[in-house]
């Protein structure tokens, strides 16, 4: 069995307008963009994260923004709901600021004895808050939101799945251990996580699979220390049937990346090097950064991307 994952690294999903995108994660949840660079395999498109003052893996929210993308059609076979924490009495600011927004799909939903806040994104996104006590996690601090109220990072992702079973071995497989069961939704935890430690598996038999688009997840990526712990998990992955890519340098951490029996894209992301070690950490997510085999694209993509400015 796998000891390495220490739970979610980050979540990668799709967007529409990048202003429109940056400005919610930035303005609403009060996140920091932690970097602003292009999609490294599709250098046209922007690749936004947003997370606490340094991008701490376990909080990191990204996105791939289209422009004019069409939204996506939730189904089985993809994330279907990014949960984040906040701190224990928390709940009730979150949710007069969000009505007070005119948020969409604003809803409250009980699971496993907590108290879930749901709302959409400006794609749509399927995204929620859920109270942590004691959740010792950094957080961003000078945004709007107060400090005792902002996010400590993920709380944990949902699978929306045609069947449980064969996912359900690998989290084993990966590390996690089968938590609770509440109706349809199977709770994976593993124990010493990032606090970012709990996989919801939620079967929907009668749903067909998700069609990709705006506001859909495209990965999510599980966290391991550094290169060579993530050798070893990629090994016993690769060892258990998956087929499973080459190390990739994606100059903020090194990535693999597998598909789940349901056709779901994990990744398994390093800690190492981290957000900060190519600009200064007071005007991180400022400056478009390229990695070096796309840096003559420069002037371009300068020209071409949409303007986000703050
Ligand atoms: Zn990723």
């Amino acid at each position: 069995m796998i000891t390495q994952i220490k739970g979610l690294h980050h979540v990668t999903a799709i967007a529409s307008g990048p202003r429109e995108n940056n400005d919610f994660f930035t303005q609403i949840m009060g996140l920091r963009r932690i970097k602003k660079t292009v999609n490294f395999d599709n250098p046209d498109v922007y690749h936004l994260y947003y997370g606490d003052n340094i991008g701490t893996p376990g909080g990191v929210m990204t996105y791939f923004p289209f422009p004019e993308k069409a939204r996506g059609r939730p189904g089985t076979g993809e994330v279907g709901k990014t949960v984040f924490s906040v701190p224990e009495g928390a709940l009730a600011y979150w949710q007069s600021r969000m009505e007070g927004l005119g948020l969409e799909g604003l809803a409250t939903k009980e699971l496993f004895d907590d108290t879930q806040l749901l709302f959409q994104g400006p794609d749509g996104d399927r995204l929620a808050l859920v109270e942590v006590p004691g959740d010792s996690r950094p957080f961003r601090s000078g945004s709007d939101v107060p400090d005792e109220a902002a996010i400590r990072g993920f709380h944990s992702v949902a699978l929306h799945l045609r069947d449980t079973v064969a996912t359900a071995e690998l989290m084993h497989l990966m590390g996690y251990e089968l938590a609770g069961q509440d109706g349809d939704i199977q709770r994976f935890s593993r124990a010493d996580s990032n606090g970012a430690g709990i996989v919801d598996l939620h079967r929907l038999p009668g749903e067909e699979p998700a069609d990709q688009g705006a506001g859909s997840v495209h990965h999510v990526a599980f966290a391991v220390a550094d290169r060579k712990d993530q050798l070893s998990v990629r090994q016993a992955i690769s060892d258990a049937g998956y087929k499973v890519t080459e190390v990739i340098d994606r100059n903020y951490f090194w990535a693999i990346y597998f598909k789940t029996p349901e056709g779901i894209l994990f990744e398994v992301a390093t800690d190492e090097p981290g957000f900060v070690h190519d600009e200064d950490i007071a005007h991180l997510g400022e400056a478009l950064k390229l990695p070096a085999q796309h840096e003559h694209l420069r002037s371009r993509l300068e020209e071409s991307l949409p303007a986000i400015t703050d």
